[in-house]
């Protein structure tokens, strides 16, 4: 399987070429030259699959760089009961006839991002062993991205994590969950300052290629192919718990930010998953609600892009949406370049409104959406409590009030629960007045002692303490 860049770049590459990369060098997404097609039989011989051997099976279809013995290896130490919490991995659960919730979030940080993150923690090791190299990953987080990176690439050899968060803004307990590592090899640094100012930072410090080349920088953001392709397995693996054939169509809702999860809902659909209609839900911020609904694709400003209580599908731009887009316009690339270079680069938007491929959005790919607000968050919190005694956190929130609204009798809606609601607790409390249960191995964690650095928001500083800190 050779990988090409949504801009158009004549080069090919196999995976572990982009593995430790980031975009393209025109600046693309990387996506495989083309879809694996799966068929019923295939579907037949992979519904009774564990996951970590469906996970393999997946993975190797676009993987053929590793030798089969060692990816099945690298899975079977990823995907385990110890680490996600049961033998399902990604266990469902009904919650009333026809919606249920998949749980993507008993990994170790309660956040779907673990279920990609940790195979990307032992993969790096594995290549990176092979290549007889080091990586030091450079990161900007307000939570959940940060958190799932370091408790992959802790320990792991070849690999440090330089974790940039604003001092004091995460919640206490996204902080204790970070700050109480206690590994050699992760670095957390709390500047002084906001979320962009860290995201600064990394921009600053990547595009000083002097110094990115000596200091071997990398990233781990959600734009990585390879974390992408994990998530396309639980979209299998929900569905075969969905249904009892494989002849039947089921819905997925994904709680969306970057559009990183329900892209890989896209690809599993893409691979002939019978997946009906994948529902994308965003909060307040809209962008790309918007676009659904109107065909317009408009980047927010900073001042535009609202704080909320589902904070961690808080963006202005959707940083996986090109992959869609250019599967959309028909993998055109010289089309994608004059939507995302040159439209989006001079006006900050462009508009599909008048052209007959949006309305393959809907038709043809399956693709709905919807929005939600602090308030609907609250309001579903409180009903799925109520109604089924079961507690949901507000990103979850987001996706069960849009699936709701895009039910089709017959067909089971999945709504993906992207996070355990310990993890938001004010906005549970504020909803139920009540404190969320907490994971055993969480209690007591904000009282652990804490390993973390402050720094000024100055790419400068962080450069020198990366310096320090590399040999
Ligand atoms: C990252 C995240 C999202 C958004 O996922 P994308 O892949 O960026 O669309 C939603 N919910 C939670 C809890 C997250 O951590």
């Amino acid at each position: 399987m050779n990988y090409l860049s949504t801009r158009g770049h004549p080069d090919r590459k196999r995976f572990c070429e982009i593995l430790l990369e980031g975009l393209a060098p025109d600046g693309g997404l990387y996506l495989p030259e083309t879809y694996p097609q799966v068929d019923t039989d295939t579907l037949a011989k992979w519904r009774t699959l564990p996951y970590n051997e469906l996970a393999f099976e997946i993975l190797s279809l676009y993987i053929d760089d590793i030798p089969a013995a060692d990816l099945k290896a690298i899975c079977a130490k990823t995907y385990t009961a110890e680490v996600f919490g049961s033998d399902e991995i990604v266990p469902l659960r009904e919650l009333e006839d026809g919606v249920y919730l998949e749980a993507l979030s008993n990994g170790p940080t309660l956040a779907f991002k673990d279920m990609a993150m940790q195979l990307l923690g032992n993969l790096f090791e594995y290549e990176l062993a092979r290549r007889g190299a080091e990586l030091n990953i450079l990161g900007a987080t307000s939570g959940d991205t940060g958190s799932a990176a370091e408790y992959a690439m802790r320990g792991k050899k070849g690999v440090r994590v330089f974790m940039t968060s604003p001092d004091g803004r995460m919640s206490p307990f996204q902080q204790a969950q970070m700050f109480s590592l206690q590994d050699e090899n992760i670095h957390n640094i709390a500047i002084t300052g906001v979320f962009d100012d860290c995201q600064d930072i990394v921009k600053a410090v990547s595009n000083d290629l002097g110094f990115k080349r000596k200091y071997r920088i990398g990233t781990v953001n959600s734009i990585n192919w390879a974390r992408l392709l994990a998530q396309v397995v639980y979209y299998f693996a929900g569905y075969f718990q969905a249904t009892a054939s494989n002849d039947k169509p089921v819905s997925f809702t994904v709680p969306s930010g970057n559009f990183g999860n329900v892209c890989a809902g896209h690809v599993a659909r893409m691979m002939g998953l019978p997946i009906q209609t994948l529902v994308v839900a965003t909060n307040e911020n809209d962008v790309l609600d918007e676009f659904f609904r109107t065909g317009v694709y408009r980047v927010r400003a900073a001042v535009d892009t609202h704080e909320t209580s589902s904070p961690s599908m808080d963006i202005s731009k959707a940083s996986n949406f090109e992959r869609f887009v250019f599967d959309l316009v028909g993998r055109d690339a010289a089309r994608l370049r004059q939507l995302f270079v040159d439209d989006l680069g001079l006006r900050g938007s462009f508009d599909l409104s008048a052209d007959p491929v949006f309305q393959q959005a809907a038709e043809r790919f399956g693709f709905r959406s919807g929005r939600s607000t602090h308030a609907d968050r609250l309001a579903m919190i409180r009903d799925t409590e109520k109604r089924f005694a079961t507690l949901i956190d507000p990103h979850t929130a987001d996706g069960l009030k849009a699936a709701r609204e895009q039910l089709t009798p017959g067909v089971p809606m999945v709504v993906l629960e992207t996070a355990l609601p310990i993890k938001f607790a004010a906005t549970v409390v504020e909803a139920l007045g009540e404190e969320p249960a907490r994971p055993k191995k969480f209690e007591g964690i904000e009282a652990l002692p804490k390993r973390v650095v402050q720094l000024p928001a100055d790419a400068e500083a962080v450069k020198a303490y990366i310096a320090e800190h590399c040999d």
